[in-house]
């Protein structure tokens, strides 16, 4: 039974205590009227429950958008950095092929007597480079999980790197010392086996549109890649948003890094102004780990890292 107000009648009904009574305008509405309005109140009821659902929806929806545009801008933020690293990596190597007339014996290509490294992939000093390859089938076995085992260093994606055990302890020590004096580290890349290396060759060779000599000159093909040691690290820094390319070069990070990571055993690979000894463009983000007393050796010998591991091996 349905109760409508109306300005027609007067009644009284009890109150919901029946303790009092109070003074109401209703009528009473016959049981068809009834059935026709109860139906309308679910109607009307389901409309709101629409609405209402509607707006949990538009909410959903929305922080689905924001989560798509999240997605677009991480997309275009590497996209962008990927341009910066082409564009920052070829502009030295188009100033050298003028001289090198884009010969076989261009600064970027590969030697037609490639030979096997002759010290174990194991070893500190082994050279690796676009002459001395590492067996497919070498991979570190002291590998462990870089940001499980040093403090203060973030991992850029949350992904599980992996650097030999032996280099951890002098690794912590270095991220202490930078953070002492405000500088914010992360890790782009560390460990890539063979397999890796081959799709992350071809994805530089890719976005290059299948130039050889442009993947060549900021990608190692398979067997040629330090990161296989797994002593080699790819930094970055919170200063141009944890990315990976040329615009590195002028952060905070990388003048610390320049000025203090021999200390702690690590050297630059592929420095400034030495791209047609190493093979490679500037990679001011790209160190390996020699060990302390080497790093302090070389950097006595005033060699680069390549120059240094030549005359060791
Ligand atoms: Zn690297």
């Amino acid at each position: 039974m349905l109760f409508l107000y109306s300005n027609t009648y007067s009644n009284i009904l009890p109150d919901l205590d029946n303790s009092k009574s109070i003074l109401y305008k209703y009528h009473y509405i016959k049981q068809d009227s009834c059935c026709r309005i109860d139906i309308m109140t679910k109607i009307i009821a389901t409309l709101i429950a629409f609405f209402l659902s509607l707006n949990t929806y538009t909410v959903a929806y929305q922080e689905h958008t924001t989560d798509k545009e999240l997605e677009k801008n991480n997309y275009e933020r590497d996209i962008f950095l990927e341009e910066d690293i082409r564009l920052e990596e070829l502009k030295p190597a188009k100033a050298v092929s003028k001289t090198d007339s884009g010969l076989s014996n261009a600064w970027w290509s590969y030697p037609n007597d490639i030979e096997q490294a002759t010290r174990s992939g194991d070893d500190l000093l082994v050279l690796v480079n676009k002459k001395y390859q590492l067996p497919s089938t070498y991979a570190p076995s002291d590998l462990i999980s870089v940001c499980a085992s040093v403090t203060n260093i973030r991992c850029v994606n949350s992904v599980e790197f992996l650097l030999r055990r032996i280099l951890i302890s002098d690794l912590q020590d270095l991220v202490n010392s930078a953070v002492a004096d405000n500088i914010d580290l992360s890790v782009r890349s560390a460990y890539r086996s063979y397999n890796t290396q081959i799709g992350t060759y071809n994805h530089w060779l890719s976005v290059n549109g299948g130039n050889v000599a442009a993947a060549d000159k900021i990608s190692a093909r398979a067997g040629h890649s330090q990161h296989q040691l797994g002593t080699t690290i790819d930094f970055s820094t919170s200063e141009i948003r944890d990315g990976l390319g040329g615009t590195f070069a002028s952060t905070k990070a990388s003048k610390w890094l320049a000025e203090n990571a021999h200390k702690y055993g690590f050297a630059i690979s592929y420095p400034q102004g030495y791209e047609s000894i190493t093979g490679y463009g500037y990679e001011s983000w790209h160190y390996r780990y020699i060990g302390r007393e080497n790093a302090q050796e070389m950097i006595n010998s005033g060699m680069i890292l390549e120059l240094y591991l030549r005359s060791k091996n």
